[in-house]
This record gives structure tokens, sequence and C-alpha cells, in this order.
């Protein structure tokens, strides 16, 4: 029997959550009781349906000191984003709530008939989450879900176990017995929840994330696949500096550096020396250390593994020639933790140009302009999001245009996504669709076509 264990990374003796992964007969078991409680559900009246979203964004609400300490325990997130990331969760309940409500088709004129189409849901929809945002990616994927008429089974990563079922145990009260499951387990819980549903929809990483992909196809379901990212943000030399700086640092080392949307690589067109003492004095200011406390907001890494990792990557860029232009200084805590570092002056294709390190750690670079700006910020195998820093309009939209990433920030960071707009990467950050936004409804439901009467 294969047992989830999740550790709190600052205190790594605490144990937040030791129990059995579901089985791969208790998945098919899970399914058959969502697929039961669907049937009513999408029969219902959209304000049944948004009655009950909106009911579970008020017992989160009500519960959002708790949950947020829960997630800054379970996976090391600093309170001010924990809290943050509950917030944004309710937010997320009342905005797919509402969207029970919109049109479901389109009429078309077809001759002397009517042509139209409805959308109706997939039916189960397998959600396969990674830990990093161990409550908001479960709920901006099971809201829409839900919202349009499908039952959802989640499979959230090991590592964030214990919220993702805190948040079943909230919604559990307002909806229908079955409807929503969370069911703890790996790699093997995951796969066989992709064998059973109509729809997976996917985070994580670009590895898995293509094998979930191929195994989807081989069942003829739609899959969407949010995956990592490896996001450049490329600073012109007309840029307010003190605002680069100061929200680069926060992208590239917030929450450790371990979120998808992190800027990992910092492209700086014409003299990077001002960029880059700027730079160091933003992140030395940075708070670091246990995430509980106030003013932190470089906590753990989740694991000791990704904290070595990070540490490797660290010692391999120096001793290819990186100069370490901007550092934090690990606290004397406990815990997994690894000091912030901006590199400069590596290769283009060094391996921490290249491959994504989930960690706050990135590199600095410097070229003569725009064109080999975005030449190097388009020159990976990843397309999540792109930032550029100007205060030439023109020169931000002309570059925009040519970025190969599913997002385009202007003077703002690549961390941070509204969930009202369409998210989700290219290459290998993502496949299938984007997510959130209006974009959900494309996938948690299929449209039918009606014609009556006309055409021959
Ligand atoms: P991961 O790929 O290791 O795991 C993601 C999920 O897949 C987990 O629930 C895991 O148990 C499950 N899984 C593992 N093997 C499986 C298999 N064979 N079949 C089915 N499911 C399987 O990722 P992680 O370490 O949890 O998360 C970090 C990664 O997620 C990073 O690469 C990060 O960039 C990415 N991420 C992407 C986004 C986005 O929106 N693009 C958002 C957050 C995180």
């Amino acid at each position: 029997m294969t047992r989830v264990v999740s550790i709190s990374p600052q205190r790594p003796d605490d144990v937040v959550v030791d129990l059995l992964a579901a089985t791969p007969a208790e998945v098919v078991l899970a399914a058959a009781g969502a697929y039961k409680a669907q049937r009513d559900w999408a029969a219902a009246a959209p304000a049944v349906r948004a009655g009950a979203l909106h009911a579970i964004a008020q017992s989160l609400a009500d519960s959002a000191v708790e949950v947020a300490a829960l997630i800054v325990r379970e996976v090391g997130k600093p309170a001010g984003e924990a809290a943050g990331e509950v917030g944004r969760a309710v937010a997320l309940l009342r905005y797919y709530a509402q969207q029970a409500f919109d049109p479901i088709g389109e009429t078309y004129a077809v001759g002397g008939g009517l042509g139209f189409t409805a959308r109706k849901p997939r039916g189960l929809a397998g959600l396969i989450t990674p830990w990093n945002f161990p409550l908001a990616i479960p709920v901006w994927k099971s809201a829409p879900a839900l919202a349009f008429g499908n039952a959802v089974v989640i499979k959230p990563a090991p590592d964030a176990t214990a919220v993702a079922l805190r948040y079943a145990e909230l919604a559990a009260p307002h909806l229908p017995e079955g409807l929503l499951t969370v069911l703890p387990g790996g790699a093997e819980t995951g796969a066989a929840l992709v064998s059973c549903v109509d729809a997976v929809s996917f985070t994580g990483s670009s590895a898995v994330g293509r094998s979930v992909a191929v195994a989807a196809a081989e069942r003829g379901i739609p899959a969407q696949c949010e995956m990592g990212g490896l996001s450049a943000t490329i600073v012109l030399p007309d840029a307010d500096l003190d605002k680069a700086a100061t929200e680069i640092a926060y992208a590239a080392m917030g929450y450790a550096g371990q979120k998808c949307t992190a800027t990992k690589r910092i492209i700086a067109v014409g003299d990077s020396g001002p960029l880059a003492e700027a730079l160091a004095a933003k992140v030395a200011a940075l708070g670091l250390g246990d995430p509980a406390e106030s003013g932190v907001v470089v906590g753990p890494l989740i694991t000791a593994h990704a904290r070595d990792r990070v540490l490797d990557a660290a010692a391999q860029a120096r001793a290819g020639g990186g100069q370490v232009v901007a550092f934090g200084v690990v606290p004397s805590a406990e815990g997994w933790f690894a000091a912030p570092a901006i590199i400069a002056g590596l290769e283009p294709d060094s391996a921490l140009n290249r491959e994504e390190v989930f960690g706050p750690i990135c590199t600095l670079t410097e070229v003569s302009d725009v064109d080999t700006a975005l030449e190097l910020s388009n020159a990976t195998d990843y397309g999540l999001v792109t930032a550029i820093y100007t205060a030439d309009l023109d020169a931000a939209l002309a570059a925009a245009q040519r970025c190969e990433t599913g997002m385009v920030k202007v003077n703002a960071p690549t961390a941070g996504v509204d969930f009202h707009l369409p998210f989700g990467g290219e290459k290998n950050s993502g496949y299938g669709g984007k997510e959130q936004g209006k974009a959900a409804a494309a996938f948690y439901t299929s449209a039918r076509t009606v014609q009556i009467g006309a055409s021959r």
C-alpha cells in the first residue's frame, strides 16, 4: 500500500498528513459515485449550481484564517501570500457561480430554419494538481467544472494533500454526495484517474503533463495541461529601474521562486550594471525565514530534494563562470531553505537558461538590443509568460507581438495572474487550451449543434 506523507517544509518533523493513497479500485469507485451525482447536477437549474458555489465560497471565507494557516504549514507559503490565495479562491468560486447563468450557445440562420449550439457538461472531470497553489488550483479547476454541470475528482499533489482535503470538507455540505471528491495519492492514483474520466485538467511539471496528455489522447478524451515555465523579463534602457527591480526581485524570489510564472531569466538591454545593483539591493531586503512570520516573503523549498537541486544548480552555474550579483542569507532556521541568487554572465545555453529549477534562483543576461533580447527570451522550450519593462508603449506592443509565450505583461511582473483573464502557456508550458476566465467553459463543456429545418 502506498502512503501519502505531507511534511511541513519549515519544520520537517511536523507531519501534516500521513495516510494511504487511493488505490486504482478506489478511484473507479469514486468515479462511479460521481457519475451518479452528476446526472441530477447537470439537469439542475443554473441557480442551484450558482447557489452551491456561493455557499462554498462563504464557507471558505468564514474559515479563511484557519485555511491560510494550513497552507503556510503544509507548503511553506509566506502568510501574506497564503491569505491572498484563500481570498482569490473565494473570489474564483463567486466568479464561476455567476458563469452558471451565462448563455450556453449561439444561434444561426439556416435558410428558413434555425441553427443553434448548446453546450453540455463533459460528465466527470479529473483534476490533477500540483502543490504550489494547494487551494487556488483545485478551486480554479473545480469551480468552472461544477458551474457548468460536471462532477469532479481531484487528485492533489502528495505535498498538498491536507489543504485539498480541507477544501473538500468545506464544500461537502453544499454539494450532492459524490459530486466533488479528493483522492490522495501520487502517480499511480493520478494515472488511474486519467483512465476513467471524461476530461482531464492537469497542472504540474512538463514531463508529467506530457504523459498525461498522451494517456488522455489514447482514450480520446480532452486534456488540458498547464506545465512548467522559464519565464523571462526584458528590461529596456528607458524602464523605471526601481519599479522593475522591485517587481523582478519579488517575481523571482517570492515564495522561494516556486511559481510556474516566476521570473527565471532577466534580460537587460544595454548596460546591465545599474539593474544588477538595484536587484542586489532589492533581493537583500527581502524577508527570509519562517513563512508564518509577517514580513517574510521567501520561505523554504518544498522538499529536501528541491532544496538540493537549487544548491546544485547554483554551484554548477558558478563553476561555469557565472557571477552572483544578488543573494540573500539563509536563516538559521530548521527546514529546507536555500539562499536566493541571481547569477550573471552565463552562456545563453547554460543549464539555468534552459531548465526550470523550481527555486529562488535566476539568471541575468546583458544584450545590446531588443531583437537579441527577444531572440533569447524565446530560445527555450517553455512558453508561459514574458514581462517587458519600458516607458515606450509602441516598443512594448511591438515586442509583445514577438513573444512566444501564452501571456505577455508590460510593466508588470511575470508572476501573478488575474483569474478573469484566460491563462495558459505555449510550447512545453501548455497543451490543450487555456483555463480560467471565460476560457474554462470551452474545456468543461462540449457544444452540440442543432439544426431545425432548411438545408438539403
Ligand atoms: P508534478 O508534475 O510532479 O506533479 C503534478 C501532479 O501530477 C501531482 O498531483 C502528481 O502526483 C501527479 N502525477 C505525477 N505523476 C503522474 C502520472 N504519471 N499520472 C498522473 N498524475 C501524475 O508537479 P509538482 O512538483 O507538483 O508542481 C511543480 C510544477 O508545476 C512546476 O513545473 C511548475 O512550473 C508547474 N506549475 C505550472 C502551473 C501552470 O499553470 N502552468 C502552475 C503551477 C505549477
